[in-house]
């Protein structure tokens, strides 16, 4: 007849029930292993600092401490370490706070290029100091975000803060809006080595650096794209990036328009 076989139904709920936790635990394992990977990598690069500075103060303790001009290259270097250790320790827990949520999002209508000129203004004598312009290009609109002002002035932070890194010297870096019916499109240009294409899909990992030493030696901790990804995720929004090598990068991310009272 029609009707179901009790015990059939019955099965057929078992079997989705079990498929159900079986989906719940790979994703459970999934997390596991991407929590251990995070310690690992974490603990990886805090021991790098540490180590550097550790060895410093040990050379001096061992007598170096007597000889005044490695004393003072010694301590130099152990600060050198030291402030690394923080910058790192601080991007991490930016990322942590993005991450769980501690930081409640602030959504408001932002000045765009009011608050390209506060960062900007910022990093006037790190940009002097390589003689490296940094220009806002003409807009014939205001450029009004709809999003977290804090927020992105930590992603133009950090975006304003690579492009000098990575300019060469006397050239300039170039932030320019693009404004259309529903979007702000940003973009950061600067005229520097560039970035090769095998590692333009990997930058916005984290820790990841296209040249280690070189990052460190230059203060980078390695998570500057990764908060800036982050950060634009909770806009429901991502970097973009070109690049090519020898000429320059051009980093870029939408943001919703605030509804246009006038231009
Ligand atoms: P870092 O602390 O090393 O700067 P980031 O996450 O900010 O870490 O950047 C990741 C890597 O991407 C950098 O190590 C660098 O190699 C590369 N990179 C980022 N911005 C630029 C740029 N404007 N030009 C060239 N390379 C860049």
């Amino acid at each position: 007849s029609g009707t179901l076989n009790p015990l059939q139904s019955i099965n057929e709920e078992i079997f989705s029930f079990a498929e159900l936790k079986q989906k719940e635990i790979d994703e459970l394992r999934k997390l596991e292993a991407f929590r251990k990977e995070f310690i690992a990598d974490v603990s990886h690069e805090l021991k790098t600092p540490i180590f550097a500075a550790q060895g410093f103060v040990h050379t001096l303790l061992d007598g170096a401490v007597n000889d005044k001009n490695v004393r003072t290259k010694f301590l130099k270097k152990a600060a050198k370490s030291l402030d690394g250790l923080d910058a790192l320790v601080q991007d991490l827990l930016t990322l942590s706070h993005i991450e769980t949520g501690q930081i409640k999002m602030h959504f408001e209508t932002i000045d765009m290029v009011k608050l390209t000129e506060e960062v900007i203004e910022q990093f006037e004598e790190k940009a002097e100091e390589r003689k490296i312009k940094l220009r806002i290009d003409g807009h014939p609109h205001k450029v009004i975000a709809y999003a977290d002002w804090q927020r992105i002035n930590q992603v133009m932070t950090n975006l304003i803060s690579n492009a000098i890194k990575h300019s060469s010297e006397e050239s300039e870096v170039l932030i320019s809006f693009e404004v259309t019916k529903k979007n702000i499109i940003t973009s950061v240009r600067d005229h520097g080595e560039g970035i090769a294409q095998e590692h333009l899909v990997r930058i916005f990992e984290r820790f990841y650096r296209v040249d280690k030493s070189r990052s460190r030696e230059k203060g980078g901790t390695g998570l500057g794209l990764a908060i800036v990804k982050h950060i634009l995720e909770n806009h429901k929004s991502k970097p973009e990036v070109e690049s090519v090598i020898g000429k320059g990068s051009v980093f870029s991310f939408r943001l919703p328009r605030a509804k246009p009272e006038e231009d």
